[in-house]
């Protein structure tokens, strides 16, 4: 059965002026509450908190003690767009503990999850939290996944902006494939085509930066003819999704055009080959909208059966990703 997991304590990490509030989990929980199906799921919160040891399996002791150091302040600032207010350091450390009992879970029992996280983690680097990010939760749990005996992880990055963070931590790494397309030029600036990994990591980072305005037809067709064939040759043992919800059209930080039921059906594509797939809530900035794409995504983690194609039309990113992956896959 699909799971949902969450720590209640993230509730603490709150700057009501920032665009990254409590907020914004509330309103998911509060959607997977008054569904019929999401409402049956089994809600996981955390067992303890993220020891430093587990952090430092991603994370440079410099990262861990910048945390610490700020643990107690109210109203830090990391860099112009990331704070901590005192609860934040407990926060990030109960969500990207949950993350790894998630990937747990998932792999004991082939089944799919969706972490409603926060603080997001995907533009935190090994060394670096910044844009929104403490601790980088995705990685954590790749490389969790990793320890416990997985071989292969794919992550899924569908967020407006490049997850540079997760990409940095697994650049060089030939069992973690990094798969992300992301609204360019924006925040943080990374995610060519051309950055496709280095040494053993060769190929295993795949970017497709796209312009504003992008929709549904053009990601669709992305997935079918790049990602999912690649996804599908390699086989992973569980994929974990970044799932930033600010690629919805109208998103204030975003510029991408994607409909709620396409989240759904992205991930519908990734369940079909595996049931374990896990959801890590990353961006998403628009309270009235963002439930409507999560609900969307644990529906397809349930029943992946139901979310039908639509029409495609090919991103002019396509052929030159393609050709940059081309000594390395077959697509
Ligand atoms: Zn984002």
């Amino acid at each position: 059965m699909t799971f949902v997991a969450f720590d209640p304590a993230s509730r603490r990490h709150d700057v009501p002026s920032h665009p990254e509030t409590a907020a914004r989990a509330e309103a998911i929980l509060a959607a997977f509450a008054s569904d019929a199906r999401a409402s049956s799921f089994p809600l996981l919160g955390p067992d303890r908190l993220l020891t430093r040891e587990e952090a430092l399996r991603v994370h440079t002791p410099r990262l861990w003690l910048n945390l610490e150091n700020h643990a107690r302040d109210e109203g830090a600032l990391l860099d112009p767009d990331t704070y901590m207010v005192a609860g934040s350091f407990d926060a990030a450390r109960g969500t990207a503990r949950v993350g790894l009992q998630a990937v747990d879970r998932s792999l004991e029992h082939s089944e799919p999850g969706f972490v409603v996280a926060r603080p997001p983690g995907h533009h935190a680097t090994a060394d670096r939290s910044m844009g929104f990010c403490l601790l980088n939760n995705v990685a954590l749990a790749a490389r969790h996944a990793l320890d416990r005996g997985a071989h292969r992880v794919l992550v899924f990055d569908h967020d407006v902006h490049h997850g540079n963070g997760t990409q940095d931590i697994f650049y060089g790494s030939c069992d973690v494939l990094y798969q992300s397309f992301h609204l360019a030029p924006h925040y943080p600036g990374t995610g060519a085509v051309d950055e496709t990994g280095s040494g053993d990591g060769q190929g295993f980072t795949m970017n497709a930066p796209l312009p504003k305005g992008t929709g549904d037809a053009e990601v669709r067709s992305l997935l079918a003819n790049v990602f999912l064939p690649a996804a599908r040759a390699w086989r992973p043992d569980v994929v974990l999704v970044s799932s930033g919800f600010d690629s919805l059209a109208e998103d204030p930080l975003g510029g991408l055009e994607l409909t709620a039921p396409f989240f759904g059906e992205m991930v519908s594509a990734f369940r079909a080959l595996t049931p374990r797939v896990v959801c890590f809530l990353e961006g998403g900035y628009q309270l009235d909208e963002i439930p409507k794409a999560a609900l969307s995504e644990v529906h397809a983690l349930d029943d992946p059966g139901r979310f039908p194609g639509g029409k495609t039309r090919a991103a002019p990113v396509e052929s030159a990703l393609r050709g940059a992956l081309a000594d390395h896959w077959s697509l």
